[in-house]
């Protein structure tokens, strides 16, 4: 656990007197101190979750909390292989710190809500539940937000999955290595990547043989198995039908445990409250979702959920290093003035609150339309997906790095969380589809559905009149995406299809200031390449008030 702080440190020492200090960041509520999100959750999905998102938010900024997520980080699960005699373990042994973690993110919902609930944007409280906690700790969100996202995959064979449903929705968590029938709750795990190919899943050399009916037992190897303690994980792996997606529990049903060897953990640049492991199945017993042959298309509901994890975990990463910032420049003075008054700093922070904004806006639209049921609001569901988790995760390393560098040299010193969420920043623009992945992906979709592109188009259009530089850049884009993009282009007509898809929603809900800020940066004439650069006649005392003043 971190240090407990109950008594204020001493500020008169013997050498000099501590001043010039912010406030420390501690004890705020990071849902009710946080407007943008406070907006877009109201506007999206109506008043439900604000009971539940205001609990949270003064959970995750708690001292109690910031400190439970510092102690998961600085203390690294450890591979567990063998007993003391000798016998396999295969068991990742964590920080108690973590244990708590898990333990609250589950008692608030954020694996399951959606699922429990038939409310319109009810993937919205997955989203913005998960925005809150990760500014208290990423890593944990990793389990929690897989655990969510396997729901649609386990409801594909619920003859075979319903005790897991039973368990995950509604359930606690619960981390002893048991049968699923003696637990509390379960949470899940994806295995896809192999040595020899990642994004390229069709490369797997994982096999499986059928045992009759659906049990199949499963050899091969995956290179990368995040939260290896989950209960099951799904994975793909060859039959003789073609690639096919398994569930594979940690204990087979005879009661014993099955044959993932867990190889080693992952030394990873971050994320380091959440163990990463290589696996390798010998034998082991697993269940087969779907028709053999199907796999991918079985278990791309489950990637398509995780995305969304993806950009609310970026938006909860953000918020966090902005926060921080604000808090650091609005509380220490440089050269006889508050940092936060000087008008160079106050150029760079409007310029960071304005992305802030922009990235909240979209990520919980985008939480918004996957909860829809019409089949052309799911196919725009699928890629504003794709869109917000190309562009919102590819600019959060150089976000937080900026809000990083606010803080001036203590920025960089692991007494503050900026250097954890700077190593934290570029994961989630790597899982889930890697940058190229994704943009080759939107491509896919583009040209196979030529209808997803009309109704992102009226999406957008529903800002017409509101913005002429935005209307321009709308009818621009659309003459080229109709038309076929190259593949080289993937990347270009991603980050312009995003950035007009922020426009049109800040153009039509953000206070003017915030929306033009934005058409101009983006759609007008010349753009910095760093922060700070907005036009001049961009009006950062309005936009940075949102942020001083919630
Ligand atoms: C911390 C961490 C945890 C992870 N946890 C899990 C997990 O729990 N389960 C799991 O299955 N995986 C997990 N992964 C793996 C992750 O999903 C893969 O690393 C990722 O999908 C990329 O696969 P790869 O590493 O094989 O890279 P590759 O597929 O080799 O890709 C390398 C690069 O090439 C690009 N690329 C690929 N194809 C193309 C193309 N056609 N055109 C242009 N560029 C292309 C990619 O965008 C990428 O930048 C985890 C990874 C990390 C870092």
């Amino acid at each position: 656990m971190g240090v407990t702080v109950a008594t204020a440190p001493r500020t008169r020492l013997e050498t000099h007197t501590v001043e010039n200090q912010p406030q420390p960041f501690a004890g705020r509520n990071l849902y009710l101190a946080d407007l943008a999100l406070r907006e877009a959750v109201r506007r999206e999905a109506g008043d439900w979750l604000d009971e539940r998102a205001i609990a949270l938010g003064a959970l995750a900024g708690s001292e109690e909390v910031l400190a439970l997520g510092e102690a998961a980080n600085r203390n690294k699960p450890e591979l567990i292989s063998f007993d003391r005699y000798g016998r396999r373990l295969d068991e990742v042994r964590f920080h108690p710190s973590y244990h708590t973690l898990m333990a609250l993110a589950m008692e608030h919902r954020i694996h399951d809500l959606p699922w429990a609930l038939d409310t319109p944007g009810r993937h919205l409280g997955h989203a913005a539940l998960l925005a809150i906690f990760t500014q208290a700790e990423a890593g944990t969100m990793c389990p929690i937000d897989m655990s969510y996202a396997a729901v649609p995959t386990l409801r594909a064979q619920q003859d075979l999955t319903a005790p897991w449903l039973d368990k995950l929705i509604g359930g606690r968590y619960d981390a002893p290595l048991r049968p699923i029938a003696d637990k509390q709750g379960v949470t899940l795990g994806m295995a896809m990547t192999e040595k020899q190919g990642g994004s390229d899943v069709r490369a797997n050399t994982t096999r499986a043989q059928s045992l009759g009916g659906p049990a199949y037992s499963l050899v091969g190897h995956k290179w990368f198995c995040s939260a290896p303690m989950s209960d099951g994980f799904f994975t793909l792996a060859h039959a003789s039908g073609g690639l096919t997606c398994f569930l594979v529990p940690r204990v087979n049903p005879t009661g014993e445990r099955n044959a993932i060897h867990l190889m080693r953990l992952k030394d990873k640049l971050g994320n380091t409250s959440n163990a990463s492991a290589e696996i390798e199945y010998h034998g082991a017993y697993a269940l087969r979702i779907g028709e053999e042959g199907q796999g991918v298309k079985v278990i791309i509901d489950m990637v398509q959920h995780t995305r969304l994890g993806t950009v609310a975990g970026t938006v909860g990463l953000m918020r966090r290093a902005l926060a921080e910032a604000m808090n650091h420049v609005a509380g220490r003075r440089a050269f006889q003035k508050t940092l936060i008054d000087h008008a160079l700093m106050a150029a760079v922070m409007a310029d960071l609150a304005l992305e802030y904004e922009a990235a909240v806006v979209l990520a919980m639209r985008v939480a918004r339309f996957l909860g829809e049921t019409a089949p052309e609001a799911r196919a725009l569901a699928r890629l504003a997906i794709s869109l917000a988790k190309y562009l919102l995760t590819k600019r959060c390393p150089n976000f937080v790095y900026e809000c990083l560098e606010c803080h001036g040299g203590v920025g960089y010193v692991e007494e503050t969380p900026m250097p954890r969420l700077f190593r934290e920043s570029p994961l989630n623009a790597i899982w889930e589809g890697s940058g190229n992945v994704i943009a080759l992906d939107v491509l896919r979709t583009l040209s196979r559905e030529p209808a997803v592109l009309e109704a992102y188009a009226a999406d957008v259009a529903l800002a017409k009149g509101g913005d002429t530089r935005l209307d321009h850049a709308a009818v621009e884009l659309m003459m080229h995406a109709r038309k076929p993009v190259d593949e080289a282009q993937a990347r270009s007509i991603c980050e312009r299809m995003t950035l007009l898809l922020q426009g049109s929603l800040l153009v039509r809900h953000a206070p003017r200031a915030v929306a033009d800020a934005f058409c101009a940066r983006h759609f007008g004439a010349g753009v910095g390449l760093t922060y700070g650069t907005l036009p001049a006649t961009a009006d950062a005392a309005a936009i940075i008030s949102r942020q001083l003043n919630s």
